[in-house]
């Protein structure tokens, strides 16, 4: 009964000043005052200051308006929540897409309609995936059968617009395979022979392991009301403290790492103990930095051959696209296999002189518009040809996956 003698602006405020720290009683009284509660929690949601990352924790209020307005399951709130997915992607706030996928399923049927127009606008300006609206429409898909028809040719539809980017698409396919819909497998097929598909968010491979892997619907639930239970609370509280000391912790050795070499030794050491820093943290700190600078060293052939893999990705599908363009996609594996051929062949130094001739015989079949589109396309293939040889270089043992 404590929050019965509040107003509602009142009761609203103690969202920016409770931190964690609301109890299910809350709730309850947010189900009581629903009518006249939903436009004020709305209200917090389109303010983006309240997102902004404070000590005091205000930010906080966000994350309850959003669990709340999906406890209230409440249809006005469908614009709100959109904007705080938004926002909860600028500001980083992990609580706000966990909850967002459930706030939907509880609205219903009736957030179909606001998700699907939030997703195609996105999709004109170019935008990313709307992970969070994705899980939501898949939640859906789960509760409404009479509804699934619906969802999947959205998602379709997606797939087959020119205004969808090649990301959002992998997503998609991605999510289906995990469904295992053998039916739709012919036409994923085509997507990644026509490079339509985003390669290092998903490839071929990946859709294999998906179709032979456990069957299931890539749905996301959460219990939003268990959220304010005493125990969850608790575990949160104590989660974030032990987050907050270990941050601490790693900061300061970074600092320490970073700039052993500017502190003087008779200095008072960084951490706070009051000693002179060389008989306190100096020959650890100094330890450390030996050993990142080895382990930078270490790496360094790895990260040569995770670039020269994504660029080959990159580049395969920007290649397959062009063909698809100028109706030629069958000449991409032809292609593939001269650009091995050119690599593998011992021959390297006459390989040198006679580089074009090589790939030329297929080069010839495609009808450039004119010498700028030529030029460009040469481009991009030299570049092609640069990864795959970056793979050979770096990892001649480790070639098969070029094989798939
Ligand atoms: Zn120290």
């Amino acid at each position: 009964m404590k929050y019965r003698n509040l107003g509602d602006i009142e009761f609203v405020n103690l969202l920016y000043t409770s931190a964690d720290r609301l109890d299910e009683e809350y709730l309850d009284e947010a189900q009581r005052r629903r009518e006249t509660l939903v436009p004020l929690l709305c209200e917090v949601l389109e303010n983006e200051k309240n997102y902004e990352w404070d000590s005091a924790g205000r930010w906080w209020s966000t994350v309850h308006a959003v669990q709340i307005l999906g406890i209230l399951g409440d249809a006005r709130a469908m614009g709100a929540l959109l904007t705080a997915s938004a926002y909860a992607d600028i500001h980083d706030l992990e609580w706000i897409w966990e909850a967002l996928p459930e706030c939907y399923a509880r609205i219903g049927t009736a957030a179909l309609p606001p998700i699907m127009e939030a997703f195609r606008e996105r999709m004109r300006e170019g935008g990313t995936s709307l992970g969070a609206e994705m899980e939501g429409l898949w939640n859906l898909w789960e509760d409404h059968p009479d509804s699934r028809q619906k969802i999947e040719d959205f998602f379709l539809s997606l797939l087959e617009s020119d205004e969808t980017p090649f990301d959002v698409k992998a997503d998609i396919v991605a999510d289906f395979s995990q469904m295992h819909r053998t039916d739709l497998k012919p036409f994923f097929e085509e997507l990644f022979e026509s490079g339509e598909l985003d390669l290092e968010v998903f490839t071929r491979d990946d859709m294999e392991e998906f179709y032979s892997g456990v069957k299931s619907t890539p749905v996301y639930r959460m219990d939003l009301r268990g959220f304010y239970g005493t125990r969850e609370t608790e575990a949160r509280r104590a989660f974030l403290e032990r987050e907050q000391e270990e941050q601490n912790q790693r900061d300061l050795e970074t600092f320490l790492r970073d700039n052993v070499h500017r502190i003087g030794r008779n200095d008072p050491c960084p951490c706070g103990s009051g000693n002179k820093f060389k008989n306190c943290h100096l020959e650890r700190a100094e330890e450390a930095a030996r050993k990142f600078r080895e382990e930078e060293l270490r790496q360094e052939p790895a990260r040569a051959l995770r670039e020269a893999l994504y660029a080959e990705r990159r580049l395969e599908s920007e290649i397959r696209r062009f063909l698809a363009r100028k109706g030629l996609t069958s000449l991409f594996s032809r292609l593939k296999e001269s650009v091995l051929e050119a690599v593998l062949d011992p021959r390297e130094e006459s390989m040198k002189k006679r580089f074009w001739s090589y790939f030329n015989p297929l080069l010839e079949r495609i009808p450039f518009d004119d010498d700028e589109e030529m030029k460009d396309f040469n481009g991009l293939f030299l570049e092609y040809y640069n990864a795959i040889a970056a793979l050979y270089l770096h990892y001649p043992k480790e070639k098969e996956h070029l094989d798939a």
